[in-house]
């Protein structure tokens, strides 16, 4: 998803070899009881589910999911950069700053996606493995530039115990493989702490004990809080 102010650590020589397939079935729990696209969806003048319209996420996916979807599915074809033409999103800059073992695709759009074929990326959105500056990925945040628009940040209570749990299963089997794909996240993590010390702003975690934390930007300190007491935000305030 964005992926734009990312600092980009070095290329890999290679890359892991994932069974994609396995993957996508071990990571298909709802993310919460309802169906949030429905939620949000009617914000949005293109009436699609913000995480689905290319003009506002040019989705993303690891070079791997993309030998494995060419072949099994035709629901993703390569990011072309005229998809949006009112988007003025540079192309080519947007390519240069997606980290390296990653390509950016585009799909057929939410009337007709293929829940099995769906990206990591679209299954992760909103969330992203957080890192802490001592290196340990300790649970989800999100990607707090779709904090107006996204209907699950304003609603993390709703955040299904199977989801986090299966979220948290995928990367500690990818970070174990991939030291890139860590390297990345922590920088993104190092990004929104920085955000969030500007902003004065502690970050809501769902921490992978189960808990829920806000989490301190300075000094890293953890204090748990009852996710439905939260502010909402944008549309859902
Ligand atoms: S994850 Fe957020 S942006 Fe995506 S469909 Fe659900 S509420 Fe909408
Ligand atoms: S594949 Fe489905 S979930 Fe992913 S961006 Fe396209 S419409 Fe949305």
């Amino acid at each position: 998803m964005p992926w734009a102010a990312l600092k980009l650590p070095p290329v890999a020589q290679t890359l892991p070899s994932l069974d994609v397939r396995a993957l996508y079935d071990r990571f298909d729990a709802p993310l919460t009881g309802i169906d949030c696209g429905a939620m949000c969806a009617p914000h949005n003048p293109s009436g699609k589910p913000f995480c689905c319209d290319i003009c506002l996420a040019v989705p993303a996916a690891y070079r791997q999911e993309w030998a494995y979807l060419r072949r099994a599915t035709g629901l993703w074809r390569p990011y072309r950069g005229d998809e949006c033409p009112a988007d003025p999103t540079d192309p080519a800059e947007l390519r240069a700053s997606t980290p390296r073992h990653m390509r950016l695709l585009a799909c057929l759009g939410p009337e007709s996606c293929q829940r099995p074929f769906r990206a990591i990326s679209c299954r992760q959105f909103p969330f992203f493995p957080y890192v802490t500056s001592g290196y340990r990925f300790i649970g989800l945040a999100y990607d707090w530039e779709f904090e107006p628009v996204c209907w699950v940040i304003s609603h993390l209570a709703e955040v299904t115990p199977a989801y986090r749990e299966e979220f948290i299963g995928l990367y500690d089997g990818l970070f174990a493989l991939w030291q890139e794909d860590f390297e990345c996240y922590a920088l993104r993590s190092e990004e929104m702490r920085a955000h969030f010390a500007a902003e004065k702003r502690r970050i809501p975690l769902l921490h992978r004990n189960g808990q829920a934390y806000l989490l301190s930007p300075r000094s890293e300190r953890l204090h748990r809080v009852d996710l439905s007491r939260l502010p909402r935000h944008g549309f859902y305030a």
